[in-house]
């Protein structure tokens, strides 16, 4: 640093180095999970070096970096809308993804590492669907309505819980009740369903409550003296008491291996099956 022609080595050019180094030794560890070669060309040393002036630069880094500004960080959800800026300092030309064997098994986390700043985050993915499904030949796999039959079709039978307009829903006791319909089968895919207004689901009641929270959870409380439990026979009260019904991202309501494109939330005051409401 003393030689004059030395040109001072900037934040900038500190940053390109540990970048340059931190990709070899990512390219180390790889290889060296992937069958040990490295140690055989005689790499092995200097890739171990470049990990101990990794540490050392990003030491000086730290401690010679200018006091920046404060700036807030981009915020989560900022950052999902347009996830090409570094949420920290906000530039968008030097995103790399890196290696982080902490992720290995989760194929839904991506870490990023800020080539600008420095700073490095995990990017949560989120898994739509599956596409392009295909047999071990490489044939496309695909469902015709032959394999589908009238079970997959029909709604809840009734004998573990009163459905609305049949007569298990005849005798039940006048109250609140969230009433589900419009529903079908979660295992046949949209292709495969008719193109009508599905099967009748569950009235579950009496209630003394129903609330909704952020437009996707619905918390269900009993009127005094009743039990929701045989609504829920394999989801128990959560913890804070109530049963719960979650909204797709859809919109419809989840219950019992269906999937109802309506609820309604009625005061039913105990009519005869052919009027329920
Ligand atoms: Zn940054």
């Amino acid at each position: 640093m003393s030689d004059p022609t030395t040109p001072p080595i900037t934040a900038e050019i500190l940053d390109a180095i540990c970048v340059a180094i931190e990709f070899a030794v990512q390219e180390y560890e790889y290889r060296q999970d992937e069958d040990d070669f490295v140690d055989d060309v005689g790499m092995g040393d200097d890739i171990k070096k470049a990990h101990q002036w990794l540490t050392a630069a990003a030491a000086i880094q730290q401690k010679a970096a200018p006091a920046a500004a404060k700036r807030h960080p981009i915020t989560s959800a900022m950052y999902a809308e347009d996830p090409m800026y570094c949420p920290n300092c906000h530039t968008g030309d030097n995103l790399q993804p890196w290696n982080d064997s902490e992720y290995d098994d989760d194929p839904l986390v991506r870490p990023i590492r800020c080539g600008n700043c420095g700073c490095k985050w995990t990017d949560r993915l989120s898994l739509i669907g599956y596409e392009d499904l295909r047999d071990a030949k490489g044939e496309p796999i695909t469902e015709t309505a032959e394999d589908y039959t009238d079970a997959d079709y029909a709604g809840p039978d009734g004998s573990a819980y009163p459905v609305y307009m049949t007569p298990s829903a005849k005798d039940l006791p006048p109250g609140l009740y969230i009433t589900l319909w419009n529903g079908y089968r979660e295992h046949v895919p949209l292709a495969m369903r008719p193109d009508d207004w599905g099967f009748n689901g569950p009235m579950i009641g009496p209630l003394d409550n129903v609330q909704t929270t952020y437009g996707q959870h619905l918390k269900l409380t009993a009127a005094d003296g009743y039990s929701l439990a045989h609504y829920f026979p394999d989801r128990p009260k959560n913890d804070e008491g109530f049963y719960d019904l979650i909204v797709d991202v859809e919109g419809c309501v989840i219950h019992d291996g269906c999937r109802y494109g309506d609820w309604t939330v009625d005061y039913y005051a105990g009519k005869p099956e052919a009027d329920t409401p």
